[in-house]
C-alpha cells in the first residue's frame, strides 16, 4: 500500500492551508490557545466557514451534500484544521447521524434532517447509553411505545455529550424485550423540544459541562421519526459507531500538542537545566513521536480500506484503543512540562524560588483540564477493554 501524497494532493494541502490561514475565523483559534471551551455559537462560526467553501461534511459522498474528497484529500483536511488550531466539528450530526440518515433514512428523512447538518443550524445529541447501560449497551430499557402514528418514549439517557445544545437526539429505544436484548432495538430521532424532555448537567472533573442526563416522560415521536425497521436499531447503531471510533485519531492535533510540550520544555529550567535536555524526558516525548507515527499509517490503512465509501470495520477498535491511549500518554507527559509551573500555586507550597518567576507559558493554564479530560477517551464510544474484547472475538477469531 503507498502512503505519499501526490503532487494533487500536496497542491490541495496548500489550498486548505490557505483557507485555514486566511479565510477561518481567528477569534476561533485564540479561543482554543487559551484553553477556553466553545459555546454553541462558536462552533456555528467555526462549522459555517467552513460550509461556506462546501467543506463541512468531509467524509459524506458528493450527492448527499459532501465533499466527495479522497481518502488523501479528506486525510490531508483534517491535518490542517488540526494543525491551524481550528475547531473539529461537533461529531454528533457531521459523523454519526448524517451517514446513518443517508444510508439507512427514506428520502423524505434525508430532506427533513440533513440540510439543518449541511449549514450547521442543527445540532445533535447521542442518546445511547443509560444509568445500567453502557458497556452493556443492548440491555438498554428506556423505551418506545406504539401508540397511533406515534411512540410514547420514557427512561433516562445519561452521559449525553452536549445534550444541552441539541436541538435533535437520536436515540437507541427498547420496543420489544422478548427476544434476544440486541433484537427488539429501535433507532428514533427525537425533537428536543418535545414536551417531557428534561436535560440536567453533569459537570466533570475537568470543571466543564460537556455531559448530561436526559430523562424522558411520556414524550410523544412521530414514527415517521424513526430511522429503517423497528427492531433492527442494533444494525444502525453498530453502524454509526464503527465511524465514530474511526473519528477519534487526531494525528494532527496530537502532533501540535507534542510540540506544544517541546516548545515548553525548551522554556523550562529544573534546577537551572533545561527539561528538554534531560535524557529521560527525551525518550518519553521521541516514544510518543513513534507512537504517532504507528497509528498514522493505521489511520491511513484504516482510510484507504473505506475510501469507496464502505464503513470501517472492526478494525476501527484497534484505532480507538491506540488513539485514546496514546491521546492520554501526551497529556500525561505534558504534565511533566507544564505542571511545574503549578507549583508555586498551591497553598503552603514550599516550592523552590526558582519555580516562582517563570513566564506562565501558552498552553499551561488548559494542560490540567486537559490531562483530566483526556481520561474519558478510553471509556466514551465504547471502553477500551470492550474494544479489545471486539478485536479479540473478530479479528483473531476467538
Ligand atoms: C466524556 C464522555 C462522553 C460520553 N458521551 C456519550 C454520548 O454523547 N452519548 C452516549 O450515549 N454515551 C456517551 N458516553 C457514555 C459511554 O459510551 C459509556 O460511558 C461507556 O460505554 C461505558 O459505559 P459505562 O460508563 O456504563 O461503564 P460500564 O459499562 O459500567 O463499565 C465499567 C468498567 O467495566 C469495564 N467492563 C464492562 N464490561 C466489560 C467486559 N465485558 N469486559 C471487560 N471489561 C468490561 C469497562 O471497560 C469499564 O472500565 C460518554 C461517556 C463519557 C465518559
Amino acid at each position: 500500500m503507498d502512503f505519499s501524497f501526490s503532487r494533487a494532493d500536496e497542491e490541495f494541502r496548500m489550498m486548505v492551508r490557505d483557507f485555514f490561514e486566511n479565510d477561518y475565523p481567528r477569534e476561533i483559534i485564540a479561543l482554543l490557545e487559551r484553553g477556553a471551551s466553545p459555546t454553541k455559537a462558536d462552533y456555528q462560526t467555526s462549522e459555517r466557514a467552513m460550509a461556506a467553501k462546501g467543506w463541512l461534511a468531509v467524509n459524506w459522498p458528493k450527492a448527499d451534500g459532501g465533499t466527495g474528497w479522497s481518502a488523501n484529500q479528506k486525510y490531508i483536511f483534517d491535518e490542517e484544521l488540526e494543525r491551524a488550531g481550528a475547531l473539529n466539528v461537533v461529531p454528533m450530526g457531521l459523523l454519526y447521524v448524517g451517514p446513518v440518515i443517508y444510508t439507512f433514512g427514506t428520502e423524505a428523512q434525508k430532506q427533513k434532517w440533513l440540510p439543518g447538518i449541511l449549514d450547521s443550524t442543527t445540532f445533535w445529541a447521542q442518546g445511547y447509553s443509560e444509568p445500567e447501560s453502557g458497556s452493556d449497551l443492548a440491555s438498554l430499557q428506556c423505551s418506545a411505545t406504539p401508540d397511533g402514528d406515534d411512540y410514547i418514549v420514557n427512561g433516562t439517557k445519561i452521559w449525553t455529550s452536549l445534550g444541552q445544545h441539541a436541538d435533535w437526539i437520536f436515540c437507541l429505544l427498547r420496543t420489544d424485550n422478548s427476544g434476544k436484548k440486541q433484537e427488539g432495538i429501535t433507532f428514533l430521532c427525537i425533537d428536543m423540544s418535545t414536551p417531557g424532555i428534561t436535560v440536567n448537567p453533569i459537570i466533570t472533573i475537568d470543571g466543564k459541562h460537556t455531559l448530561n442526563s436526559i430523562t424522558f416522560e411520556n414524550v410523544r415521536v412521530p414514527q415517521a421519526n424513526r430511522i429503517g425497521e423497528e427492531g433492527k436499531g442494533w444494525t444502525y447503531a453498530n453502524y454509526l459507531l464503527g465511524h465514530e471510533r474511526t473519528s477519534y485519531a487526531h494525528v494532527a492535533g496530537k502532533r501540535k500538542l507534542i510540540s506544544n510540550i517541546r516548545v515548553t520544555a525548551r522554556a523550562t529550567k529544573v534546577d537551572g537545566r533545561r527539561l528538554i535536555d534531560d535524557p529521560a524526558f527525551q525518550r518519553k516525548l521521541s516514544e510518543l513521536d513513534v507512537r504517532l507515527n504507528a497509528l498514522e499509517i493505521t489511520v491511513l490503512r484504516t482510510l484507504a480500506s473505506v475510501a469507496d465509501g464502505g464503513a470501517p470495520g472492526n478494525e476501527s477498535s484497534i484505532l480507538k484503543v491506540i488513539a485514546t491511549e496514546l491521546a492520554q500518554d501526551i497529556t500525561e507527559v505534558g504534565m511533566e512540562a507544564f505542571g511545574l509551573y503549578a507549583a508555586p500555586a498551591f497553598p503552603d507550597s514550599v516550592a523552590p524560588d526558582w519555580t516562582r518567576n517563570m513566564p506562565l507559558p501558552a498552553n499551561a493554564a488548559s494542560s490540567v483540564a486537559h490531562y483530566l479530560g483526556n481520561r474519558a477517551q478510553s471509556i466514551y464510544g465504547g471502553s477500551n477493554e470492550i474494544q479489545k474484547n471486539i478485536i479479540s472475538k473478530h479479528l483473531l477469531g476467538l
